[in-house]
């Protein structure tokens, strides 16, 4: 069973309460205010800061494709 995207709309970033991105690549959710990448373990998004991996959005590495622009 692969992570559900549907839980996306119900996870937020538990640092700035805010909407995460889904790295499907890195299998991550990202906050890109906080700067933040959630691994996402056995399905599991790991939404604890203290496990959080910090990522630098200017890093060509950790860019991905963000499918959904909002207002
Ligand atoms: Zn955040």
């Amino acid at each position: 069973m692969a992570f559900d995207t549907k839980l996306m709309e119900i996870l937020a970033c538990p640092v700035c309460k805010g909407k995460l991105d889904y790295n499907k690549e890195q299998q991550e959710l990202i906050c890109k205010f906080d700067k933040l990448a959630y691994a996402i373990d056995k399905d599991i998004p790991v939404l604890l800061e203290s496990e959080a991996r910090h990522i630098t959005l200017d890093d060509p590495a950790n860019t991905f494709e963000n499918a959904e622009q909002e207002g």
